[in-house]
């Protein structure tokens, strides 16, 4: 059978959060999913089918790739599709840079496709916000990130709790990785007050100082 994934859409934006916040990148949003989040706003089951050559000349032809600071794989769950990452992957490298966006589940997936990867975003899944509970999984794979430049992105709403930021800024101290937290978001805005976001921030940051607090800035700009 043919190496082929299903891709929701590929577009030019600005990213809105984490650590490269405002840079311009090619999003490529693979289809599927392992989790269920509560809070799941995306659009990640209907797509085109690609191989990885089909999907480099699509990206190739549109788009100057030297042009933009990363390429951002994301979904769903991009690494769901990593035998095709494979194949695409060597076809990209060196002309920009490769950032992953991920909900830090599958590491064995992630193994298998590390060397190309620059940037991981790697989700740490607080129970409270989202309804599932893979922090051993988040944990496993974090740890497998130590050669990699990493960040955690942490949503939370107002049932965070005491025993989740331990979990968090033990993960942390353990590896050294940046703690990016990010209020979670409902049609209104953002789901808590600032005072709230601060309190959360002073928590981390007495333990962890290597914490910022970025809301989602896309919907700031209202862009993708
Ligand atoms: S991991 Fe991301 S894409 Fe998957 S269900 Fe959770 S929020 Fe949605």
């Amino acid at each position: 059978m043919a190496n082929e994934a299903r891709i929701n859409e590929i577009f030019a934006s600005i990213q809105g959060e984490g650590s490269v916040v405002g840079y311009k990148q090619i999003f490529i949003r693979f289809c599927g999913c392992n989790l269920d989040c509560g809070y799941c706003d995306t659009e990640f089951k209907n797509g085109n089918i690609y191989t990885p050559q089909s999907l480099y000349e699509k990206i190739s032809t549109q788009y100057n790739l030297k042009s933009f600071h990363s390429i951002s794989l994301t979904g769903g769950e991009p690494l769901l599709s990593y035998k095709f990452l494979k194949e695409f992957l060597p076809l990209v490298k060196g002309q920009t840079k490769i950032y992953l966006e991920t909900n830090a589940t599958l590491t064995d997936n992630f193994s298998q496709v590390k060397d190309y990867i620059d940037i991981v975003a790697a989700d740490i899944k607080l129970p409270s916000a989202t309804g599932v509970n893979v922090l051993g999984k988040n944990l496993e794979f974090i740890r497998s990130c130590s050669d990699i430049s990493t960040f955690a992105k942490i949503v939370f709403d107002e049932n965070i709790t005491e025993d989740e930021i331990d979990f968090c800024t033990n993960i942390a101290n353990e590896t050294g990785i940046e703690l990016i937290l990010q209020p979670k978001m409902t049609a209104a805005g953002m789901s808590v007050k600032p005072e709230f976001c601060e309190k959360i921030l002073d928590k981390f940051t007495s333990v962890y100082p290597n914490t910022r607090l970025i809301p989602q800035m896309h919907k700031f700009l209202n862009v993708r």
